[in-house]
């Protein structure tokens, strides 16, 4: 048998506190906020101090906690299973640690590792289910930090998982009394769709699922699913959490070629990573639609062998992303999936470039629009599009800004009107283009603005020069360029 060579390991455990009596000595804040824990583990709680704050003068007076008053003494040690010690006084922490040591009652002083026999883990709780973490005593900030990477991984579903199996335990073991079968079931089972169901809010149907796979003979009820994932802009800040576990969950990720580096990395490093992006190039009329098709074969073939499959797409799946046709072709095959939003590019230039979409003096409505259309775009309403005191957010623009310009101020939107392209918006590469409707292709030439790049127009864009506070301030025309535009356009 192999011994750990670290000498000074703890021993884990899980103390049943429920109707036993500890004590905590100090009255202050810090001996509160372990009281609050004690007592939600079902301790009978004893607080030994000359004065206690407010909120523990309401627990004593509600009876909920005994204030044993004055300086410590050792009989306040009587019946109790454990000890805190939590007063700001060394000299009273190392009293309460030896008598402790004498009692034969394990003690904790806060803070101080030194003077305690038991520690309290830094802690992730998922309802029924807790994740205790300890470096014992060695780095408490580096078991805070992966304790905060551990909160943002675990959702909320893993309490409704903890409570659904705890709930049919007794039947799960009953079905499975030899525990190696249990556990190939269990693995089985939580790599299907249980838990998604759960964090989908649909309880009743991750019962039927667990019934299933409780009543099912062979190994074949693997089901595999599909969540399609909005990546956002490209800054990986800006991905969500959900966005972020399913990626760390996945086991196939299908991603546009718009989806930053940075986002994929924080994917499971066994996770296969399939590039379907649309590359700009040749014949984009006959490669999109044979793009799309090999989308849904992918996904459709991945999704039926049982793996976990993310499709992610740059900014929001339902924001020009063409996520409303993957889900119908996935409901038609009766594949399950999920969807989960992400920050569009509309909203991450704006916010990146210093752009407010709305603003009470300017704008007050804002439209998404793309200027790039297979059927061009003369079914657009031209008239709405031009009215002012609105702001525009033009995707795939800047192959058609020509157009767009004339067909604006045909419309009569007025040439004045400000604009901001954004390049690569949020990313370090990000680039903003800002100048008045008159000048806007020649302006994006000038600065050979390319893909993606966003335009935001309306009287908001005005606001670029002086918000902006990502990268480099706004690039704007060259003086004798802008007088140049003024004689022809104004
Ligand atoms: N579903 C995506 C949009 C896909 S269409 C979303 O919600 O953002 C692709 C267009 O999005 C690009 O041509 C560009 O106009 C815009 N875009 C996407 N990411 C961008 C970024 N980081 N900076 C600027 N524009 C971006």
């Amino acid at each position: 048998m192999q011994l750990h060579s670290y000498p000074s390991r703890l021993y884990p455990l899980f103390a049943d506190l429920r109707g036993r009596i500890v004590l905590v000595v100090g009255g202050g804040a810090v001996a509160a906020r372990k009281i609050v824990a004690l007592l939600s583990a079902g301790a009978q709680v004893r607080v030994g101090a000359p004065a206690l704050e407010h909120a523990l003068q309401e627990l004593a007076a509600r009876g909920e906690i005994v204030h044993l008053n004055g300086v410590f003494q050792h009989d306040w040690l009587h019946e109790a299973w454990l000890v805190v010690a939590a007063t700001d006084d060394r000299a009273v922490n190392r009293a309460v640690a030896s008598a402790a040591e004498e009692h034969r009652v394990f003690v904790n002083v806060v803070d101080d590792a030194e003077l305690s026999s038991f520690q309290v883990p830094s802690l992730v709780e998922r309802g029924p289910l807790q994740v205790a973490i300890s470096t014992g005593g060695a780095a408490p900030m580096l078991a805070r930090h992966l304790r905060e990477k551990l909160e943002a991984q675990l959702d909320e579903s893993w309490a409704a998982l903890t409570e659904l199996l705890a709930r049919h335990r007794q039947r799960i073991r009953s079905r499975f009394p030899v525990m190696a079968a249990r556990r190939r079931w269990f693995e089985r089972v939580l790599a299907g769709p249980l838990q998604a169901l759960l964090r989908q809010r649909q309880p009743l149907r991750a019962e039927h699922a667990l019934f299933a796979a409780l009543s099912e003979q062979s190994d074949d009820n693997v089901r595999g699913s599909v969540a399609l994932v909005g990546a956002g802009p490209g800054d990986p800040g800006l991905l969500t959490l959900r966005g972020s576990r399913l990626l760390n969950e996945a086991d196939v990720i299908l991603h546009d070629h718009l989806v930053s580096a940075e986002v994929l990395a924080l994917a499971r490093r066994d996770a296969e990573r399939v590039d379907v992006g649309k590359h700009a190039g040749s014949d984009p009329a006959t490669n999109e639609s044979a793009t799309q098709e090999r989308i849904h074969a992918l996904m459709l073939g991945y999704a039926r062998a049982g793996r976990r499959v993310v499709r992610l797409k740059g900014g929001d799946p339902f924001v020009f992303g063409r996520g409303g046709e993957e889900l119908e072709f996935l409901r038609a095959h009766a594949i399950d999936y999920e969807v989960v939003p992400g920050i569009t590019a509309a909203l991450a230039c704006a916010a990146y470039a210093g752009v407010p979409l709305t603003h009470r003096d300017h704008a007050q409505s804002v439209r998404l629009l793309t200027a790039y259309r297979k059927g061009g775009d003369d079914d657009l309403d031209w008239r709405a599009l031009a009215a002012d005191r609105q702001t525009l957010a033009v995707y795939m623009g800047v192959a058609g800004l020509e157009r767009l310009r004339a067909r604006l101020l045909e419309h009569g939107r007025a040439p004045g009107t400000p604009f901001a392209l954004v390049e690569n918006g949020s990313r370090p590469e990000q680039r903003v283009v800002t100048g008045t409707l008159a000048q806007l292709p020649e302006l994006a030439r000038e600065h050979s603005v390319r893909s993606p790049a966003l335009l935001i127009l309306g009287e908001v864009a005005s606001l670029a020069g002086t918000l902006h506070w990502f990268g480099s301030p706004p690039l704007a025309a060259q003086a004798v360029a802008a007088r140049a535009w003024k004689r022809r356009y104004a």
